[in-house]
Formats: C-alpha cells, sequence, structure tokens
C-alpha cells in the first residue's frame, strides 16, 4: 500500500448520486443504444438551456464541433482564420482540415487569451473569414473588444469554450456570446461524457445543418442518397446519458474549482516570484484549471519535478500554436506574452476529488521548493 493516493490534474468525477448510470441504465433497457435517441436530444436541450442558447448540436468531441462551427461560417479553401496561438492544438487542427491558412494571433497579460490589439493589427493586414478565440483554463477572453472588432470588419465570431463550460463573461456564458461556441466533454474537462462535444448557436437552420453533416449527410431520400460530403461526428445516446447526469452536478464541480483556486492563491500567491491569473471583473471563471507563473527562483520544471516525486500530477501551460513545428510556416501577430506565458506557467492539480488535505500537500511541497532557494 502507497502511503498516499496519486493526487491528479482533473479526473472524471461521476456524482456521488449516480445519475449517469440511471441515464445510461434506461438507454440500454429501451434498447436505444445507437446513436440518436432521447438522451442526445435531452442533452442539447438541457446544455442549451444551462447556458442560455437556442441551439446545440451534440457531436463526438469538441474537435469535430470546431471542424462543423468553421464549416457553418462557410470557410473553406484558401480562407484565413484568425486564431489565439496560446492554445491546445486541438483549436487550430480543423482550420487545416477544411483548408484555410491560420493566422495565430498573441495573448493580453489581462486575460491569457486573444489580445485585441494583436487582433486589430492582424486585421490591418489580413481579411479574414472567421475568429477563433479560446477561454483557456476557464478564464474569459475580452469578448466586448473582440466582438467589436468582428462585427466593424463582418467577420464571424467562434469561442472554443471547450474549458470554460460554466464560466461567464458579464454574467453571459462563454461560448454564447459569440457566432457559435463549441463546448468538450473529454476525460479531463470540468464535466465529461468520456468523449464528447457540442456546438452551440442562436442560428437554427445552422445547427440543424450541423446535425445533418454529423449523420454522413443523408439527403430526404428513401434510398442512400448525399449531396453533399458527410460526417460521422454525431454523439451516441449512451455518451449523451452520462453527460446528462454530468449537467446535474456542474455547477458543484464549478464551485469546487473555485475553491481550489482560491486556496492556492491564498497559499502560495505571496511567494515572491509566483504570480496568478487576473480575475478581471467581467468574469465569473470556473477556474477549470488552476494554473500559475513562476517568475524568480525556482522554474517550473523544478516544481513538477517535486510533484512528480511524490505522486502528483501538473503540467505546463500550453505550449504557443506558432512555435509547434506543424504550424511554423504560418503568420503570427503580436508580441511574446504567449511565449512568456509557456516558459513560466504550470497547472497546478485542479482535480475536483482532491481533499483540502491533499491540496495543502501540493501547496507545502511548492512551499518546499522555494524555500529551498534561501528566499
Ligand atoms: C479539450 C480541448 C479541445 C478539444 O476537445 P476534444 O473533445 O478533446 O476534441 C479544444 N480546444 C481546447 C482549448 C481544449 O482544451
Amino acid at each position: 500500500m502507497k502511503e498516499f493516493e496519486r493526487i491528479y490534474l482533473s479526473s472524471p468525477h461521476m456524482s456521488d448520486e449516480g445519475y449517469e448510470q440511471e441515464y445510461v441504465k434506461e438507454a440500454f433497457d429501451t434498447n436505444w443504444v445507437a446513436p440518436l435517441g432521447k438522451n442526445v436530444d435531452g442533452f442539447e436541450q438541457e446544455l442549451a438551456d444551462y447556458v442560455g442558447i437556442d441551439h446545440a448540436a451534440a457531436l463526438s468531441s469538441g474537435t469535430s464541433a470546431i471542424h462543423l462551427a468553421l464549416k457553418a461560417v462557410g470557410v473553406t479553401e484558401g480562407d484565413i482564420v484568425f486564431c489565439q496561438s496560446l492554445t491546445f492544438s486541438a483549436t487550430a487542427n480543423p482550420i487545416i482540415y477544411v483548408g484555410a491558412t491560420p493566422v495565430f494571433i498573441d495573448s493580453d497579460r489581462k486575460t491569457w487569451n486573444m489580445d485585441p490589439r494583436a487582433l486589430k493589427k492582424a486585421f490591418e493586414k489580413y481579411t479574414p473569414k472567421a475568429v477563433l478565440v479560446v477561454h483557456l483554463y476557464g478564464q474569459s477572453a475580452d469578448l466586448d473588444e473582440i466582438k467589436a472588432l468582428c462585427d466593424e470588419h463582418n467577420v464571424a465570431l467562434i469561442e472554443d469554450a471547450a474549458e470554460s463550460l460554466g464560466t461567464l463573461y458579464k454574467g453571459k456564458h462563454t461560448g454564447t456570446i459569440g457566432d457559435y461556441g463549441i463546448f468538450s466533454f473529454n476525460g479531463n474537462k470540468i464535466i465529461t461524457t468520456s468523449g464528447g462535444g457540442m456546438l452551440v448557436s442562436n442560428n437554427e437552420e445552422k445547427i440543424k445543418k450541423t446535425r445533418f453533416w454529423a449523420t454522413q449527410s443523408r439527403d430526404q431520400a428513401r434510398h442512400y442518397q448525399h449531396s453533399e460530403i458527410g460526417y460521422n461526428y454525431r454523439m451516441s445516446n449512451i455518451v449523451a446519458g452520462i453527460g446528462r447526469g454530468q449537467l446535474k452536478v456542474l455547477d458543484d464541480r464549478v464551485e469546487k474549482k473555485r475553491q481550489i483556486f482560491s486556496l492556492y492563491k491564498e497559499y502560495l500567491g505571496e511567494l515572491d516570484g509566483v504570480v496568478f491569473p487576473n480575475e478581471n471583473e467581467f468574469e465569473y471563471s470556473n477556474h477549470w484549471l488552476s494554473p500559475m507563473l513562476v517568475t524568480k527562483h525556482v522554474t517550473p520544471i523544478e516544481i513538477m519535478e517535486a510533484l512528480e516525486k511524490e505522486d502528483i500530477e501538473s503540467r505546463p501551460i500550453w505550449k504557443p500554436m506558432h512555435l509547434q513545428p506543424v504550424f511554423s510556416s504560418y503568420d503570427y501577430v503580436g508580441g511574446n506574452v504567449s511565449e512568456e506565458l509557456f516558459n513560466q506557467g504550470i497547472c497546478l492539480p485542479s482535480d475536483t476529488k482532491m481533499s483540502v488535505e491533499q491540496q495543502m500537500r501540493v501547496i507545502n511541497i511548492i512551499k518546499e521548493v522555494f524555500g529551498e532557494k534561501d528566499l
């Protein structure tokens, strides 16, 4: 027996009540094990109601939701898409799937997300078809400024809210403010279906079209007829059942994630060389992960190694897309903020199953790493 259990970055956390299994059981009992069914419709409706939007399409992943959002906007070969550089590659890959060209945009220290000033500069240089903004780690981007620029240039705004389900921007849910929003239910997200995603919009016609594309673009005909290229991107009724159960505990998860962030900030925020992200006046963050910056005395790698020795998981900040070998040939607009955040940042364990005692262990290990440096 190990003295301590492993502490995870962010692991799946099913409800204590077993809501997920009830929905899944019902799907089995009624033999709606195939894609489509009551859970898919229910999950779409319940998620749309939760975030306050008219329409939602349940899909197989957040990545497929971004892909179909780009298609819904009409992004196609040769088009340009402005994309936040500091993000997970899943944000940017679908730009390539549709044959478009990404131009990467730097982050703002204030939000860690797309810098409106860099976006403005990019608009002076290019005419894009869409802008893809991310709400990293649950922190909201400065949406009013970004949306104003998009409106001025008549360009669609897509919000990658994969990490920010439950985050509010000026009282509205992230993902519902741009023309399209996407959510992910991958294993490490704030709620999970084991894998899945959702595309949301107030545009009913486009969401209907998304469901059509996601089920192989089958025309209304007795035989199999296709006038467009289709995809096998629909969420299954089993998976959607897990999602319906998880939605019931989403508020609890947000609350716990916020407590985790506060505790880190309380105990580590005072250390010389530690900087936590802002909680800006316009947002209510779900704090999916608690990241911090280490600007002196120690390096993020030293902290990660000290934690790993104690069987505690942590990880670096996403490596910016403009620094990725696969995207090195594309343009980048901005300074070195995203690169600095990457170099100085670390994501601390933010698992909602983590107890306060476990979190205090994490905090003390980090303090020790600083202590050894003879402050
Ligand atoms: C997880 C994630 C995605 C992709 O979601 P999947 O469901 O894993 O395809 C996209 N963007 C960001 C920022 C993410 O964190």
